[in-house]
């Protein structure tokens, strides 16, 4: 299916119902753009994480990994730049009194990139190409103002006697403010990665489409370290790009066609940055942003260094000669990765009574892989079931399921994705046999209980 057919509206119901994911603090109204990840969602993000964590973190000799903390010495958004320039641009409608996002709008209305560019500027844009009010189509706006996205809080417990301090806009600070620690302890040679996932922060302005832009959110990023001299940078930002584009087709199981690359434009790059490349998914609402790939120089060494004092370059034993490692910096949504996966696994088949709602998830991303479902609630079947479900779980994601008839056993667990059912029927209690539904083709095999774990590993392996 289409994912512009897919409709979103269908989706968060699908989400809310199933147990994927929830408006957050719901029962109090609700808190707008929070999210909660029920039962079936967290399992989803456990799988993505420890998926990803596998790929680039344990089965790569030259990754290592961090989770350092939200909170950091506020010297750290100030060194890095995010205290003067990580903002947004805004405007208000007065006729509507919508708010707006001025790079957006613009860029959606005359095709023109304004990163970089000042409020002037970006005011000048907005009249010279009559930019309208998306909600009312008005051209009666405020001046720009620049917002700042970090989030800030107070630390101490005595009145008058706290201090400001910010909840992280993003997991790669920790990184480079963690270099000295993580080359000394790990003994690691250029070229070399660091990977952390962790949550992230950010005060957006038009927060929106589900778990797309929130202010809360989780990301997966990498630093990876090298000698400018020694590697080519070009070679190694290709074969970055290449790791993630497999990560996100194989193990998201995300469709090449709804997948692409958009490399920003040169004028568009922050002063230390050589390349941006990102990786647009298509949401059913339109290609966005999923994952970033940034060549930044040595630029956040090189600052953290200056602002601390602290000597942050790698000794290159053979030149005897200290270098200032460059750094590719591959960045993932977490939050938008889920979002993607499950768009892109929604299908509808059938009419009518027929018709079937399925997530294709791989094995990989399935909350549940297995589910073992007796044809009834009777006991003489529970004891046969029983022990297949207890026997399984030791290999798989497994579900168990004894009520209401089968056939809405078994939509229901296309819904959520399951890959393969089993039922137990009543010749099982003296064949020893099991029936295993595929879910995608429905095709139903009969295969032995004593066989069962074997004939699941091959499949699921
Ligand atoms: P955007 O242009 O969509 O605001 P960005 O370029 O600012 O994103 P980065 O700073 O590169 O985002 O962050 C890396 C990744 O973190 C993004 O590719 C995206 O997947 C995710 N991300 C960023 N902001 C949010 C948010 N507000 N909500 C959910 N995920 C986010």
């Amino acid at each position: 299916m289409d994912n512009n057919k897919k409709s979103m509206e269908t989706i968060v119901n699908l989400c809310k119902g199933r147990g994927f994911v929830y408006p957050g603090s719901e029962i109090y109204g609700g808190l707008a753009n929070t999210w909660d990840y029920g039962p079936l969602g967290s399992q989803m993000k456990m799988n993505l994480k420890a998926e990803w964590w596998k790929f680039f973190v344990q089965k790569r000799p030259d990754m290592v990994g961090l989770d350092s903390a939200i909170f950091m010495n506020p010297k750290v958004w100030e060194a890095s730049g995010h205290v003067a320039n990580f903002s947004d641009p805004l405007v208000d409608c007065k006729s509507c009194k919508s708010r707006h996002r001025a790079d957006h709008i613009i860029e959606a209305q005359a095709d023109i990139d304004v990163e970089g560019k000042t409020t002037q500027e970006i005011d000048e844009i907005i009249a010279s190409k009559g930019v309208k009010c998306p909600k009312c189509g008005e051209k009666n706006f405020t001046p720009v103002r620049k917002f700042n996205l970090l989030f800030e809080t107070l630390l101490g417990v005595i009145e008058g006697d706290k201090s400001s301090i910010y909840l992280r806009g993003e997991t790669a600070q920790g990184i480079f403010v963690n270099f000295k620690n993580i080359l000394q302890s790990s003994r690691k040679k250029l070229p070399f990665g660091v990977c952390q996932i962790g949550k992230a922060f950010r005060n957006e302005i038009t927060p929106g489409n589900f778990t797309f832009r929130t202010l809360e959110f989780e990301q997966a990023e990498i630093e990876y370290f090298f000698n400018p001299a020694k590697q080519d940078w070009e070679k190694l930002f290709d074969e970055l790009l290449g790791s993630m584009k497999e990560f996100l087709t194989t193990r998201l199981g995300l469709k090449d066609e709804n997948l692409r690359e958009l490399e920003h434009a040169k004028e568009k790059l922050s002063h230390y940055s050589k390349k941006t490349v990102d990786f647009e998914f298509n949401y059913p609402f339109g290609f966005k942003e999923l994952t970033g790939c940034a060549y930044r120089t040595d630029f956040d060494l090189a600052t953290h260094s200056k602002a601390s004092g602290q000597d942050l370059t790698y000794y290159e034993q053979e030149a005897n000669e200290h270098v200032a490692p460059h750094v590719i910096e591959p960045s993932f949504g977490v939050d938008r990765m889920i979002l993607a996966t499950i768009v892109d696994a929604y299908d509808e088949e059938g009419e009518g009574e027929e018709k079937r709602t399925v997530l294709r998830f791989n094995k990989y991303m399935a909350p549940y892989q297995v589910a073992v479902l007796p044809l009834s609630k009777k006991d003489e079947l529970s004891v046969v079931a029983q022990p297949i479900f207890n026997t399984l779980l030791d290999s798989f994601r497994v579900d168990y399921d004894e009520t209401q008839s089968i056939g809405k056993r078994y939509r229901r667990q296309d819904e959520i994705g399951t890959l393969y059912c089993i039922t137990v029927d009543f010749d099982s209690i003296n064949d020893h046999m099991v029936t295993v539904r595929e879910r995608d083709s429905m095709k139903q095999e009969r295969v032995p209980i004593a066989e069962l774990v074997s004939y699941l590993g091959k499949l699921l392996a």
